[in-house]
């Protein structure tokens, strides 16, 4: 049984709804503690995610939770379980900074989607990829269950982090959508429609009563993943905007945007806010100068380019080859295609398609301006959109970085460095050093030649335990049957 730490009965019974009892009990966590052991790890080629050139030469030693040594052969304790990973490359574990685990990143085709077996299976997908800390960019009402259950063993996965509930202006973006899909009733309750600095104060009060790692507010006229924009839209008011950040960091909370014009993402770092989730992707004009500000004030930005594509998995002659098919769940993989999906359903809406390819182009572009002015870059696949699977759309996120202008190491960069200081635990994760968390993976080949070598994970060292990660097997559900099943 999870335990959750809501305080009303209201809450909690919500929660066991969400995440029954027993939701996950991988007998056997396939990796073992390394407590009392001290394990050396050899013979590899090392990316620290520092940028800094590779190390040939290094050994890093592992003991209980935390890397204790990085050096020279000389450095192994008498005492170490030696591990020969000659051919190889470690890296930091891979950090997703903008993801959403409410969501399965299939086709919303196939029920089994939405129980919590599907969340259980795409964590597992996160851990095959080599991406050992996820950040929940949404508002998913049993997030903290989600997080104690991955901080006791009850479930596998990565380190879990997230905002609480959403901020955004009356009928604003997610709330138009919303409504539009008819699941006003379903995923409204989990956004604060703000008017008036004292809603502002209120909303921020109540999201930070929980234990949230950031707070998230929607500043845009746009839809997301679309450039179907309509004027009228409300944006946060500018009081508000400001309001909002003031009193996030008077707590210590950071604040990330959604925005998609320069000019809403210039209005978000003006009132001093901290991260710039998605790209901005309705204009290149003006995108410039908002690049230089963000430089300016240290505020780093996620691109977030795979989802503008809307279904990477159906390119021919997509990297997402047959291999890469078995790190996800097939009942995910099977529902993008299958009668009923949305990921289909979007492709025959009038302009959609050429939409989000213009947005690709844009945000795109608008990356290689972010690269020149040294804006802080970190990578987030808003997966478990529609078509976009937890874990493989990694893969294609840190493709299409590297098509933007970024090379392969700038790409590590944006991965394991800049996402941990984007998601606040820069002192403990995102790079190979003495006294951090032992999050590391092992991959086949050189990322720096090739940077689809990333896709060949084999081994995940998370928190300082070994995970082989093609052990991990997915969980089977019944398929449900009748209505009410
Ligand atoms: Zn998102």
């Amino acid at each position: 049984m999870c335990a959750d730490t809501a305080g009303s009965q209201e809450r909690r019974s919500f929660l066991r709804q969400l995440l029954p009892a027993g939701i996950l009990l991988l007998s056997v966590c396939s990796g073992h503690s390394l407590a009392d052991e001290i394990l050396a790890l050899t013979g590899a080629r090392i990316i620290d995610g520092n940028g800094g050139p590779a190390r040939e030469d290094a050994v890093v030693i592992v003991q209980g939770q935390k890397i204790s040594a990085i050096g020279p052969a000389s450095v192994i304790p008498a005492n170490a379980r030696v591990m020969d990973l000659a051919g190889k490359t470690l890296l930091p574990g891979l950090i997703d900074a903008h993801i959403h685990i409410g969501g399965s990143g299939g086709g919303a085709a196939d029920p089994r989607e939405f129980t919590p077996t599907a969340v259980e299976n795409s964590l597992l997908s996160y851990l095959k990829f080599g991406v050992t800390s996820i950040y929940d960019m949404a508002a998913h009402p049993s997030l903290n269950s989600m997080k104690t259950a991955l901080e006791t063993g009850e479930l596998t996965g990565p380190r879990l982090y997230g905002n609480g509930f959403g901020i955004t202006a009356p009928g604003s973006h997610p709330i138009r959508l919303i409504t539009e899909l008819g699941l006003l009733d379903y995923l409204g309750p989990f956004y604060f429609q703000v008017d008036s600095v004292a809603d502002a104060e209120e909303a921020v009060r109540r999201i930070s009563a929980e234990q949230v790692d950031g707070i998230k507010l929607f500043h845009s006229r746009v839809e997301a993943g679309t450039t179907r924009f309509d004027a009228d839209m409300d944006k946060l008011k500018p009081e508000i905007l400001q309001t909002v950040i003031e009193q996030a960091h008077a707590r210590r909370l950071r604040v990330y945007a959604h925005t998609s014009f320069p000019s809403e993402a210039r209005e978000f770092v003006e009132a001093g806010g901290d991260v710039v989730v998605h790209s901005i992707h309705m204009a290149e004009t003006g995108a410039r100068d908002v690049f230089e500000l963000m430089a300016a004030r240290d505020v780093a930005y996620i691109p977030t380019l795979a989802v503008f594509e809307g279904g990477y998995t159906m390119e021919p002659g997509s990297f997402f080859s047959p291999q890469q098919h078995e790190k996800v769940w097939d009942v995910l993989l099977a529902s993008i295609t299958a009668p009923g999906s949305v990921v289909l359903a979007s492709r025959t809406v009038p302009g959609l398609l050429n939409d989000r390819e213009r947005s690709l182009e844009i945000s795109m572009a608008n990356l290689a301006r972010a690269l020149q002015t040294g804006v802080k870059i970190a990578m987030g696949s808003d997966a478990g959109n529609a078509g976009m699977l937890h874990g493989a759309t990694v893969l294609r996120e840190l493709q299409l970085m590297n098509e933007a202008g970024m090379t392969p190491m700038q790409v590590i960069v944006a991965a394991t460095r800049n996402g941990a200081e984007v998601i606040g635990r820069g002192e403990e994760l995102g790079t190979l050093e003495a006294g951090k968390l032992a999050d590391i993976i092992v991959v086949n080949g050189d990322p720096l030649q090739d940077l689809s070598a990333l896709g060949n994970v084999e081994l995940v060292v998370k928190n300082g335990k070994i995970i082989n990660p093609g052990e991990l097997e997915f969980k089977e559900v019944q398929q449900p049957t009748g209505d009410g099943s």
